[in-house]
């Protein structure tokens, strides 16, 4: 399998065996973000993966495609994704043109959301949610053994939930979406007003470990505000278990020890008995390999597609029943 985590400026490609094992990655500078040429430089990538490492084409089984924003799945649309400025894009269609094997799409934290139903601490539960932090702040929510979606495929927006209606202008054109308190260019930002001049999100943890009291403060709101927000989720969902990862887990127990106090401290009492919260260091390589693995989920069947095994077995069934 591919997978490849599409971002703004590069994308990540891996090359997986069926057990969703990273055997090679390959990374791609994107110039543009115009679709058909994204494609294509992706068609490149997949093709200078497959050479470096001597797997003839025969036998890649197909390419999953991670994309911050709202997708359509089944369809392999891309309907919203302000980052790249997409919107109803029918890129797995795009793509498929370009390297002649399956192709599918879908929002960057179901992927991931995937890969931890699959292979990961989801194995064994079937309620659970990923939230992840980084550039924004999103959710991924397995209900009943399989990953919920909505009507449209925009379930889990979590980062644009308000927080305070009078609060920052958010990217979405709202204010005070959660995303401008707990997500990581706007805790930079929170430092920056707050005088301190740091322009990443390393610069900011290396700051925190100095002992800034601002780089403290702006972890601990930060991570106050997100518990909140999670609680609402524990609240709403009572899953067994609540995964965070993404780029933001950077900031360790600065943002996150605030964060899981603030969440035990607004649960609906009974719910926080069984329950629990692990914070998981993730990199390109596990959003790609949850890419990858929405190709595999394909060929395996996995618990999520109970019903279309089902269905061919029922036409194969009333095939038979016609022809005797
Ligand atoms: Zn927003």
């Amino acid at each position: 399998m591919v997978g490849v985590k599409l971002a703004e400026e590069q994308a990540t490609l891996v090359l997986t065996d069926l057990n969703a094992e990273v055997v090679a990655r390959h990374a791609v500078a994107l110039a543009t973000q115009e679709p058909e040429a994204v494609a294509a430089r992706l068609a490149g990538g997949i093709d200078e993966l497959l050479r470096s490492t001597h797997v003839d084409r025969s036998r890649l089984l197909g390419v999953g495609v991670g994309l911050a924003g709202i997708v359509d799945a089944a369809a392999g649309v891309c309907r919203l994704s302000p980052f790249n400025g997409w919107r109803d894009v029918p890129f797995a269609e795009m793509l498929e043109r370009h390297v002649d094997y399956p192709v599918y799409l879908d929002n960057d934290v179901n992927t991931l959301t995937l890969v931890e139903r699959l292979y990961g601490a989801g194995q064994q539960v079937d309620d659970f949610l990923v939230v992840t932090v980084g550039r924004g702040i999103g959710l991924g929510i397995v209900a009943n053994g399989q990953v919920y979606r909505g009507a449209r495929g925009g379930g889990g927006e979590f980062g644009h939930t308000v927080v305070d209606p009078e609060g920052p202008l958010c990217t979405c054109g709202n204010r005070g979406c959660l995303e401008t308190f707990a997500a990581e260019p706007w805790l930079v930002q929170h430092a920056r007003l707050n005088g301190l001049e740091v322009a990443t999100p390393d610069a900011l943890v290396a700051a925190a470990q100095a002992g800034n009291r601002v780089a403290l403060d702006v972890f601990r709101r930060g991570g106050q505000i997100l518990g909140r927000s999670m609680a609402s989720l524990v609240n709403l969902f009572n899953p067994t278990m609540v995964i965070v990862s993404g780029e933001g887990v950077r900031a360790g127990d600065f943002m996150f020890g605030p964060m899981a106090e603030a969440l035990r401290q607004h649960l609906f009492g009974p719910l926080a008995d069984d329950f629990e919260t692990r914070v998981e260091p993730l990199g390109d390589d596990a959003w790609a390999r949850g890419a990858a693995s929405l190709a595999l989920r394909q060929i395996f069947h996995a618990p999520e597609l109970e019903a279309q095994p089902a269905r061919a077995w029922r036409a194969l069934r009333s095939a038979q029943g016609a022809a005797s």
